[in-house]
């Protein structure tokens, strides 16, 4: 099986060198992206292919890439921002890339910089991500030193300076507008759309903003054409492969590169090996936390980002929390909304009303103090926070896993209130 994220990463973990990376192909698809490709022809390229944003949005990357401008008359400079701010409860792909394969990342950013005729990019890290960043500053230096970094790279008279910047530590930064506000030194806030970061981004110029495993999936791309790409997946729709990851109560949590379209009972059967001795399978969250349960009936279904919309979920980040039989659906969604609660940016007011009103009710819930009528409160927050309530996607990705958690587990909320207490401690 192909699996062009990964293919490059040692047994041990430890990323190569460039010129180790080099000689096992690394490299080759900017000089092929600058030889043969027109900056406009590559995005077509990467259109064509399938290639959907993996950080949870799955929206197709070389559209995106199509509405900078482009052309003599175009803004200068355009950017590239690596969203590496990995902070998706249960999400960790994005590391293992850093940290392990960081000639890819940085191939995949050159290339996509090349698209767009980005000058500059920026890499907004997680602030906690040590390793990656003493791997990515090893490996820019590295670029540099070579000529794939800085001016005239191989030749080709294109120039594209990349930084490292070190996020402050908050979930909406992954939030490309407000991760743009914190870039400029502002309060990470989202900001209004339109305009879009693609024609008025950062500090007003165009702007790429992109997840690191869809960065990652440009080389191989460019290298091997679209046919290949779409031939990798098991999916229709969708192209390439995937990092689908588990963690929760399996006897090998962990993380997989598998064609897209993998079922997520191939996923916990064959690759995390099953449940834990003694314990059943009873839901998971497709990808991360912010994402909307699916149970038993949805297992045979393809991890794809059209599939997993039409039972009433997303794909996300595409890293899987598994809930089992005996942990608490009610405690789990309760410490889900903590979270999102504290993260919460406070700019609009459902959300930084709503997010700590839905705990306070979860939490006395879960310690036998809630009332059969602070369901419909729950589904009225669930319904009130939902998509186009509140400025940006937080607050109704907050709510997927409660909404969800009250249709498939509801016997499990009433059983606390009915009981007054948890029956799972
Ligand atoms: Fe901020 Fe929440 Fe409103 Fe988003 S939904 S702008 S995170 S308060």
């Amino acid at each position: 099986m192909d699996r062009p994220l990964t293919h490059h990463i040692q047994p041990d973990k430890e990323p190569l060198s460039l010129k180790n990376y080099e000689s096992q192909g690394g490299y080759q698809a900017v000089q092929k992206a600058v030889r043969d490709f027109e900056p406009v022809d590559l995005q077509n390229h990467v259109k064509e292919a399938g290639l959907k944003g993996r950080g949870g949005a799955g929206f197709n990357t070389g559209l995106k890439w199509s509405f900078v401008p482009m052309g003599a008359d175009a803004p200068t400079p355009k950017y590239l921002v690596a969203n590496a701010d990995e902070m998706e409860p249960g999400t960790f792909k994005d590391r293992l890339l850093m940290e392990s394969n960081p000639h890819l990342f940085l191939e995949g950013i050159i290339l996509s910089a090349y698209a767009i005729q980005a000058e500059k990019s920026y890499i907004f890290l997680r602030w906690a991500y040590h390793r990656s960043r003493k791997h990515l500053e090893k490996a820019i230096a590295e670029a540099y030193e070579n000529n794939y970094l800085g001016e005239n790279i191989q030749g080709s008279g294109f120039n594209l300076d990349l930084h490292i910047h070190v996020s402050a530590g908050r979930y909406i930064c992954g939030e490309e507008t407000a991760l743009l506000n914190a870039l400029e030194g502002k309060r990470a806030n989202p900001r209004a759309k339109p305009p879009f970061p693609q024609t008025s981004g950062l500090w007003g110029k165009p702007t790429i903003v992109q997840n690191v495993e869809t960065l990652c999936n440009v080389p191989g791309i460019v290298n091997n054409g679209i046919s290949w790409y779409k031939d990798i997946s098991n999916s229709e729709e969708d192209g390439g492969t995937k990092l689908y990851g588990v963690s929760g109560k399996v006897k090998n949590p962990g993380l997989w590169e598998l064609p897209m379209g993998t079922t997520s009972r191939e996923i916990i059967e064959e690759h995390a090996g099953g449940m834990k001795d003694g314990l059943k399978f009873r839901g998971l969250l497709p990808g991360g936390a912010s994402t909307d349960f699916m149970v038993e009936e949805h297992l045979d279904v393809p991890l794809d980002y059209g599939s997993v919309m039409e039972i009433g979920s997303r794909l996300g980040t595409g890293t899987m929390i598994i809930l089992d039989d005996q942990t608490c659906p009610v405690g789990m969604i309760e410490n889900l909304e903590h979270f999102f609660a504290q993260e919460s940016c406070g700019w609009c007011t459902p959300c930084r009303d709503g997010l700590p009103w839905t705990e306070k009710i979860l939490h006395a819930i879960e310690n036998g103090q809630g009332k059969m009528e602070d369901l419909d409160k729950l589904a009225h927050h669930a319904k009130w926070l939902g998509p186009g309530k509140t400025y940006c996607a937080l607050a109704p990705g907050a709510v997927e896993p409660l909404q969800s958690g009250l249709k498939y587990f509801r016997d499990e909320f009433e059983r606390h209130i009915k009981e007054q207490r948890c029956p799972w401690r």
